[in-house]
């Protein structure tokens, strides 16, 4: 079993995409860094690298490209400022050479020194290939695979063997849900707790805080940017931001300065039905169209679907419970996070691999679950949601128009965020032990549908609205 912890399901990094931008990213860092530990950096003279299959396919859309050579210079995608990506990409292509991890001059054309294969490996549909050459002229390549979430491994997968240590530590190694109810039974514990348990093996409950204080930041600042930034997304599609609008037309003549001031004055407005789902959709639709526009956002579990959670917590902190603080906030990223490292282990994350199911799916799930645990639920009930959330994503394929993660995936977020609070409210009201679909099932269906289903509605934009929609339509 593969020790997952929540900082892994839950990582901060840059749009728009999970396996796309942020995987290859972290690939480009780790090999730099496999360089340098058998003292070959000072020796490269030239780089190559071959994107392959989905990453491909998509790669264009999804800023592949663009991460490779931001990885290359050495850029971390946690903390390097968006804002600057495009100055740091025309300084390449106009001067035709790339500064390797920041030290070391590499001539680099990126037309020609990126090449985009429509081969699939054999290994994973996300595969790339770093190749240098050396002063004494001899190459050397290295292959990694971007298998979703921001996940790299290689095939040897040396980092899994590591991670299978760390998960002999855990005091609760949880690979299914059966697994997590029991403990949670055992121990009279939540869903939270239990998961807490699990993180204090890997770091200090202070380090543990800090750590998820920063990512429900990110997430915060990523509705707040969203919901204040209008315009239309890059890319060609001429897509609409219309985060800003719904906000403008939602609050009305509230106040406000900052993001917080933001949270009090959605508390202030008069809320009925419609006006909920325009909030939870408005919140939704801010984060993926952060992310369209590589902006900073939360990968939960994936950049496609970084919408979903932060739409649902936010709310629970402005419809459902004016007085959450950041303690529930702890609770629901613990919860969404285990929750969503299940459907890791027992399916996929990826949708190169499962298709939008993989994303929004799980990411509807993860929320359903850990919203049930906020509003009182029993970690049964927290798991019957899950399984509501997920059973009604069954089969949903990836389809991105022009490779661009915005038609369908925007939207799908909102929608995915209002799945999961209604699968939560009917776990509510239901009793578990009646389930006949317990979220184990359910994942191993989701996992089945994903073999059965086509290469071209994994992540390939080569079926469903990719081609009944033509970039020029738009
Ligand atoms: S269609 Fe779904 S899985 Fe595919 S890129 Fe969009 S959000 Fe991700």
């Amino acid at each position: 079993m593969e020790s997952i912890s929540v900082f892994d399901m839950l990582s901060i990094g840059v749009g728009p995409s999970s396996s796309h931008t942020l995987g290859p990213w972290r690939a480009a860092l780790r090999w730099i860094a496999e360089l340098k530990e058998k003292n070959q950096f000072h020796d490269v003279v030239a780089i190559n690298i071959d994107l392959y299959g989905s990453l491909s396919l998509t790669g264009r859309g999804h800023a592949t490209d663009v991460a490779v050579m931001l990885g290359l210079t050495g850029f971390d995608p946690v903390t390097f400022p968006i804002e600057d990506i495009q100055k740091e990409i025309d300084f390449i292509t106009s001067q035709n050479k790339l500064k390797l991890n920041n030290e070391l001059d590499v001539p680099f054309v990126p037309k020609e020194n990126i090449i985009f294969n429509r081969k699939f490996l054999e290994f994973h549909p996300n595969g790339m290939t770093f190749t240098a050459t050396f002063t004494n002229g001899s190459k050397k390549s290295s292959s990694f695979y971007s298998i979703g979430g921001g996940f790299t491994v290689k095939e040897e997968r040396t980092r899994k063997k590591i991670k299978l240590e760390k998960f002999a530590q855990f005091p609760f190694p949880i690979e299914k849900g059966t697994e997590l109810l029991a403990y949670c039974k055992a121990e009279g514990k939540s869903i939270s707790e239990i998961v807490l348990e699990n993180e204090k093996s890997l770091r200090t409950e202070a380090e543990i805080n800090e750590g998820l204080k920063k990512i429900w930041d990110v997430m915060l600042d990523s509705m707040y940017v969203g919901a204040h930034t209008e315009g239309i997304l890059p890319g060609g599609l001429n897509v609409t931001r219309r985060a800003f609008d719904m906000n403008k037309n939602l609050i009305g003549n509230e106040k406000y300065a900052d993001a917080e001031g933001w949270i009090a004055a959605i508390r202030n407005t008069e809320v009925k039905f419609r006006q909920i789902l325009k909030w939870v959709s408005c919140f939704a639709l801010a984060v993926n169209e952060v992310n369209a526009s590589l902006g900073r956002v939360v990968t939960a579990p994936t950049n496609g679907s970084a919408g979903v959670i932060p739409a649902v917590m936010m709310y629970y902190m402005v419809i459902e419970n004016h007085d959450a603080n950041f303690d529930d906030v702890r609770k629901f990223l613990l919860t969404s996070g285990e929750i969503g490292s299940i459907f890791k282990k027992g399916a996929t994350i990826s949708a190169a691999m499962g298709g939008c199911q993989a994303e929004i799916g799980v990411s509807s799930s993860m929320a359903a679950g850990a919203l049930c645990e906020l509003m009182g639920g029993t970690p049964e009930q927290c798991l019957m949601a899950s399984e509501i959330a997920m059973e009604h994503h069954l089969g949903m394929t990836c389809d991105p128009i022009a490779g661009l993660v915005q038609i369908p995936c925007i939207e799908r977020n909102a929608m995915g965020a209002i799945k999961a609070i209604n699968a939560c409210e009917m776990a509510l009201d239901s009793d578990p032990s009646k389930a006949k679909v317990p979220l184990d099932k359910v994942i191993a269906t989701m996992w089945e549908t994903a073999k059965d289903m086509t290469s071209k509605y994994k992540e390939t934009s080569e079926g469903g609205l990719a081609v009944q929609v033509n970039i020029s339509d738009c």
